[in-house]
């Protein structure tokens, strides 16, 4: 039998993949496979939207305008979050980027710290888990000292002093295209949990998370010299699959040392010293950097880190004549919920209250 070419139904096939490969967000060039957010399965949660979009597109009104911009939250339905709650919290939030002083609804701060904390994409539960997280931080730092940048304050939106925030304009150019669908997701696990909060011996926590684990949480103790019953080293497995799971930092040895003698100007450290003396001393159970020695002196790995901006103490280094690299795994101090974590639990099918309390055992989950 005489086959026709092109073989038409095999092109239209292959067509029709692609626009679908196209509309779920997934990637085409190499740049795209790096910059994805989440692993590229996940990005199917964009399919509705974008079909939407397409549909908008090809058959013009589509059942009038109103009707699909009424499904998404307004910026005053992100405000009334919690506005229905019967004990409303107010929380005196510092904002560092504005330098001043906001009174916030404890709901609507929430929001902006899971969109500025975890990437939208993630699965709902581990959304969920986050906004629990926030919360729960806001509140404990409210009854307790607050925020030590501004008199007054309960928190600041600086992450890597309390907790980061997003404001509407920065998620408008974060999320671009997708605001839409990201903040729909990000309204509903708030509110799915609102007033939430995770206690030990019924107190708010001190929460801590970070993105990735890579593998094992590590205990508090080993980072922050305080022992917490809740903050302990627990199994985090599945997380290969995120972006930056593992990277390379490489550092020419000038450059290493000038860092290294920024931050602790008592080393006076050298290429030299670098190349000939460096080595890890000790390793924490989890396997992340202990200490480190440098011309017989002592550095912890948590500074060590700091200096040199590291991802995480989870490392290993290779030297040549004149540069080091870095080997890392994981991202951030490791203590408490691994949000890279909490989102393949998620995908195993796990809830927020599953994940929360793998991950601060021993806390219970209450309405405040
Ligand atoms: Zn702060």
């Amino acid at each position: 039998m005489k086959r026709r070419y092109p073989p038409i139904k095999l092109s239209l096939l292959l067509l029709a993949l692609s626009l679908i490969w196209r509309m779920l967000g997934a990637p085409v060039v190499p740049g795209e496979w790096k910059s994805l957010d989440v692993p590229f399965w996940q990005a199917r949660i964009l399919l509705p939207s974008r079909l939407e979009r397409v549909m908008t597109l090809w058959c013009g009104q589509m059942g009038s305008k109103s009707e699909t911009t009424d499904q998404h939250p307004s910026e005053e339905q992100v405000a009334l979050l919690g506005a229905e709650s019967s004990r409303p919290v107010t929380l005196q939030v510092w904002n560092a980027q504005a330098e001043r002083l906001e009174s916030m609804e404890l709901e609507a701060y929430v929001y902006g710290v899971v969109a500025a904390e975890m990437p939208a994409a993630y699965h709902t539960e581990a959304l969920k888990a986050q906004a629990v997280a926030a919360r729960t931080r806001a509140l404990y730092q409210q009854v307790g000292t607050g925020c030590s940048l501004a008199e007054g304050a309960d928190v600041c939106t600086q992450s890597g002093h309390c907790q980061g925030y997003a404001t509407a304009q920065s998620l408008a150019d974060k999320w671009g295209n997708e605001y839409e669908i990201y903040q729909r997701r990000l309204v509903e696990a708030v509110s799915a949990t609102a007033g939430q909060v995770l206690t030990y011996d019924g107190e708010p926590i001190l929460v801590m998370y970070h993105a990735i684990s890579g593998g094992r949480t590590e205990d508090v103790q080993a980072v922050f010299s305080q022992s917490l019953p809740y903050l302990v080293s627990v199994d985090s497995a599945g997380e290969e699959g995120i972006r930056g799971y593992r990277e390379d930092t490489v550092f020419s040895l000038e450059e290493a040392a000038k860092r290294l003698n920024d931050l602790f100007p008592e080393l006076n450290t050298t290429p030299d010293d670098l190349q000939k003396t460096l080595v890890i001393a000790t390793h924490t159970a989890t396997g992340r950097v202990e200490t480190l020695l440098l011309n017989g002196r002592e550095i912890s790995g948590t500074d060590f880190r700091k200096a040199l901006n590291l991802r995480s103490t989870l490392f290993t280094f290779t030297m040549d004549a004149d540069s080091i690299t870095f080997h890392q795994t994981g991202y951030g101090h490791g203590v408490g919920m691994s949000q890279a974590g909490a989102n393949r639990m998620a995908a195993d099918g796990e809830g927020y209250a599953a994940i929360l309390s793998h991950y601060y055992p021993g806390t219970a989950l209450e309405r405040q």
